[in-house]
């Protein structure tokens, strides 16, 4: 699901350009301090203790932290619901 977000945020910023331009300030909710962009809401996460913008792997770092126990999907449930997916395509067309 977080794959699928980052992507459609990046195909939205490819498509209308947002450059995050007007942006909240910065703010901590759940322990997370970050900033909104006023144009597309997209969340710009903040170093509370440097006052800049997080890298991408210092927020893979967090997300990784915040995200508790290890998950594993079983690989069976996900080719079956691309499966599923695929044949519904397939069926509209
Ligand atoms: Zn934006």
């Amino acid at each position: 699901m977080g794959l699928i977000a980052s992507l459609f945020g990046f195909l939205y910023e490819l498509f209308f350009g947002c450059r995050h331009g007007r942006l909240t300030r910065p703010f901590t909710l759940e322990r997370r301090t970050y900033k909104v962009c006023l144009d597309c809401g997209r969340q710009i996460y903040y170093s509370s203790e440097r006052m800049t913008p997080l890298s991408a792997r210092e927020i893979r770092g967090m997300k990784a932290a915040q995200a508790g126990p290890l998950t594993v999907v079983p690989a069976e449930a996900t080719a079956g619901l691309l499966a599923g997916r695929a044949g519904k395509s397939n069926a509209a067309a």
